[in-house]
């Protein structure tokens, strides 16, 4: 389903630009809050748009003037009218298209890299009305569907950091917030496989993922810890929210690259024919292992499954090849490998400014952007670690 959710953009509300434009991230949950002001009849917005409108102004203004902020620190606002408005500049756009901006709602990175929704009142026992949790529900709908967020990971602030937010009525309802967003994406909650699910679906899952090079331990139907890290593993491979549970998003692509394996087979030939499909893997494979200590045992392997004329012919056609040792660049670096980098950069969704082959500032920060949003260690510098991150898809 399409984003249909109905958001008031920053720009309609009337927000200051930002002080800086934030990060784009792969976010892996939504982070539900309260704003913990009065409930009606005394709510800030009073139910109205203009209300809503001015209610954001001031938050941003709280945010910015306040604590400092590049902007306001949630994404959207919820009010008691039921209308959503954009935060953070940069959100709407980016989670149509499936990611989300940088922003300071949660106290910890993993929030901060996931939409944070602010529900106007106090919610530790008043009870939203029903406009305003429909508005939520849509929200998370359409939040869910255009990032692969799995709806199990709609969470409450208090998940990320120690916070009473968002109220105890309101964290007591995020199983039935989950429960009616998944109704709404069309999904319901036991097609959902996790550790702990049985059956001949787990078994099915399994054979995809043993037959992907993903191993789930036996082929047992029995949803343990190894079938837990294989999913991990396939889903960080394939660029989905690796939260270990296969819902909608995770099968989609389970079914695609299992039907991609059964291509049709010329029976009139009995001459068996490599296969393209496992040179491809290990293509891709390679891409996987780049920079990680087992490569070089997994390539050592290789080496050895190949014969001596295999590995002539191969040093004949490559080793006149020109080839520079890899150095990192850092902020200073010129030249044509800086270009590709900041074009892998752009392609990402890291903004590097012009793609000049000049190692700059904003070069710089788009690194640190890049490797904040993988969880590496944001020094800024490309290496033998960044560097493979880069490039894969
Ligand atoms: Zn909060």
């Amino acid at each position: 389903m399409p984003f249909t959710a109905s958001v008031i953009s920053a720009k309609e509300w009337g927000a200051r630009p930002p002080k800086s434009w934030p990060a784009e991230t792969r976010p892996q949950f939504i982070v539900i809050h309260h704003t913990a002001s009065p409930n009606p009849p005394n709510d800030v917005s009073r139910g109205t748009l203009a209300g809503a409108k001015t209610f954001a102004r001031s938050v941003q203004k709280a945010h910015m003037d306040g604590f400092g902020w590049a902007d306001s620190g949630h994404n959207f606002l919820n009010t008691t009218g039921g209308f959503v408005l954009e935060g953070r500049q940069g959100t709407l756009n980016a989670i149509k298209r499936g990611r989300c901006v940088r922003s300071a709602h949660a106290g910890s990175d993993k929030g901060n890299e996931s939409p944070g929704i602010e529900n106007e009142g106090t919610f530790t026992t008043y009870q939203m009305n029903a406009q305003q949790w429909n508005s939520l529900v849509d929200l998370c709908a359409s939040i869910c569907s255009t990032t692969n967020i799995n709806p199990d990971n709609i969470r409450g602030h208090r998940d990320f950091s120690p916070t009473q937010c968002p109220g105890d009525w309101l964290y007591n309802q995020l199983p039935r917030l989950r429960r009616e967003v998944r109704q709404r994406l069309g999904t319901s909650d036991d097609e959902i496989l996790r550790e702990g699910s049985t059956g001949p679906k787990v078994r099915e899952l399994q054979q995809i993922l043993k037959a992907q090079g993903f191993n789930p331990g036996p082929v047992d139907g029995i949803f343990g810890s190894g079938t837990t890290d294989a999913v991990i593993s396939f889903q960080k491979f394939h660029g989905l929210a690796s939260d270990g549970l296969v819902g909608s998003s995770t099968w989609k692509v389970l079914e695609r690259v299992s039907k991609s394996q059964e291509k049709p087979t010329d029976s009139s030939s009995s001459a068996p024919t490599p296969s393209p499909i496992s040179a491809i893997a290990l293509l891709d494979s390679y891409k996987y292992y780049r920079g990680l200590p087992h490569q070089l045992q997994a390539i050592e392997w290789l080496q050895g499954k190949l014969s001596k004329a295999t590995l002539e012919e191969f040093s004949q056609r490559w080793r006149t090849q020109p080839s520079q040792p890899f150095l990192p660049l850092q902020e200073g670096s010129i030249g044509p490998e800086v270009k590709q980098l900041q074009q892998l950069l752009k392609k990402q969704g890291f903004d590097s400014g012009s793609t000049d082959g000049v190692f700059g500032a904003k070069t710089k920060a788009a690194v640190i952007a890049f490797q904040r949003a993988k969880g590496m260690e944001a020094d800024g510098i490309v290496g033998a670690v960044t560097w493979p991150a880069l490039n894969l898809a």
